[in-house]
């Protein structure tokens, strides 16, 4: 009977989709790793959702440019579901329908896979990463400046330099939009267009949807207005929206977030940018996105959604932010940053001949229980070979396990650095690696 080779189209992962080799895993874990540190430093609780979820839920609030982008499938019990995109309508569902009696405020902590069907390209996958923090429950300065800060101490973390965070009020352009009589589902799509700097486009949409003359040259003053002087922005921006209330109330708020914005260098990092708008339609509040200048897409972003539990019938502020772990390990690359090497003994255990192999498999056993990274070579190569092997991968001791020395209850063991071995008790060898 011949043996079915699978076609090599089949071969490869499906488009959009990855292979992490070890080393990329190995910086994929650390990011994680790091994430997991941060959650617990400013107390955010881990949990863990499901990556299938309703199609309904997922698409009700993600936006136009997202919801055309879900993995939709029908299960085989005939459910409309999709592989979530984003972490925020399930955190969103789980706070509302099983933790609306925990204490308030409620911080969340997730990390795993989502699914996009993104043009694939540099930093743009079909399956990528996020770590995600969401502070739910309080709707004051202070939570969106605790995101913030968590967001700067997790790129600086990691190892990361030079990256600014933009940010932006939603409230300022919702403002003015509401005062203009601009339905919700219109802004929406002005939104998408300014998340793309389409800003000529929106403008045109806006005069469409019946914007005034006077609403259009506000939007093109404050699109003319960044920087990162936090006081001068404001007052541009509080000049330029002087006739729309409820934008200078959005813009106060900013204000006070900002000014909470303290600590360490993190300010200096801020760049204000008052036409920058996020396609997600849940936004209400502050908006930002963070930037490397290695790379000219966002590796986190993130905000305030004040309604998006209200779906559920419970009212709760929300912030939060969610981190691309696939782009910070780009941006690690791109500015050179490497995770730490562990400084762990790591041992190569070698039987010189079959004769010594069963102690050999015994002594690998052992050093595990002590906590000693080993593993026994498997391939029967020679003990010349064998050493070789051994520089190759990095591995800090040899143990050669000879038949004499055995009898003698005794191993030998080599420090492949300094080139030097001793022989020594078996019993002794988890203190003799160690230290
Ligand atoms: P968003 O949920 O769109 O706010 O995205 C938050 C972060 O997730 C972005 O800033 C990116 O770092 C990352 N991200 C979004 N889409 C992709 C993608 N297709 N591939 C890799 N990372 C992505």
């Amino acid at each position: 009977m011949g043996l079915t080779y699978l076609r090599p189209s089949f071969r490869q992962t499906v488009r959009g989709m990855r292979d992490f080799l070890p080393e990329d895993a190995w910086k994929l874990r650390f990011i994680e790793e790091t994430a997991r540190r941060l959650a617990r430093l400013y107390d955010y609780d881990e949990v863990i959702t499901p990556v299938i979820e309703h199609y309904e839920l997922l698409a009700a609030k993600i936006g136009e440019e997202n919801r055309k982008r879900m993995y939709v499938f029908e299960d085989l019990g005939g459910r409309k579901v999709a592989l979530r995109p984003e972490f925020t309508a399930s955190i969103a569902r789980l706070v509302a329908t099983k933790m609306v009696s925990a204490p308030k405020p409620i911080r969340l902590f997730s990390v795993g896979s989502l699914y996009r069907y993104d043009e694939p390209q540099l930093g743009r996958y079909r399956e990528f990463w996020q770590a995600n923090y969401e502070l739910i429950g309080s709707s004051n300065p202070e939570a969106d400046a605790e995101i913030l800060s968590l967001t700067g101490d997790f790129l600086s973390s990691v190892g990361l330099k030079n990256f600014m965070i933009k940010v932006n009020h939603m409230g300022i352009l919702r403002g003015i939009f509401e005062s203009e009589g601009i339905l919700e589902n219109e802004q929406n799509t002005i939104m998408q267009l300014l998340d793309k700097k389409e800003r000529d486009r929106a403008l045109k949409l806006a005069e469409e949807y019946g914007a005034s003359g006077k609403c259009l040259e506000t939007l093109k003053s404050l699109f003319e207005i960044g920087g990162n002087d936090k006081n001068s922005v404001v007052n541009e921006i509080s000049e330029a929206v002087k006739d729309y209330p409820v934008a200078i109330n959005s813009l106060n708020n900013l204000s006070k977030i900002i000014d909470l914005i303290e600590y360490g260098d993190l300010r200096a990092n801020l760049y204000f940018e008052a036409g920058f708008a996020r396609g997600l339609e849940y936004y209400t509040g502050i908006i930002f996105e963070a930037y490397v200048p290695e790379l000219n897409i966002a590796v986190g972003g993130g905000g305030r959604y004040d309604k998006l539990i209200n779906l559920f019938g419970v009212e709760m502020p929300a912030v939060g932010v969610a981190l691309g772990m696939d782009r910070i390990m780009l941006a690690m690359e791109k500015q050179g940053v490497n995770p730490p090497k562990s400084e762990t003994a790591r041992v190569l255990v070698i039987p010189v001949n079959e004769s010594t192999i069963a102690e050999a498999f015994k002594i690998s056993t052992m050093l595990r229980r002590s906590n000693i990274i080993a593993r026994m070579e498997t391939m029967r190569r020679s003990l010349a070979r064998s050493l070789s092997d051994a520089s190759r991968r990095g591995i800090t001791h040899t143990i050669i396990v000879g038949p004499k020395e055995i009898r003698e209850g005794k191993v030998v063991l080599r420090d492949m650095r300094s080139k030097s071995q001793i022989e020594v008790k078996i019993e002794d060898l988890p203190n003799k690696i160690k230290t």
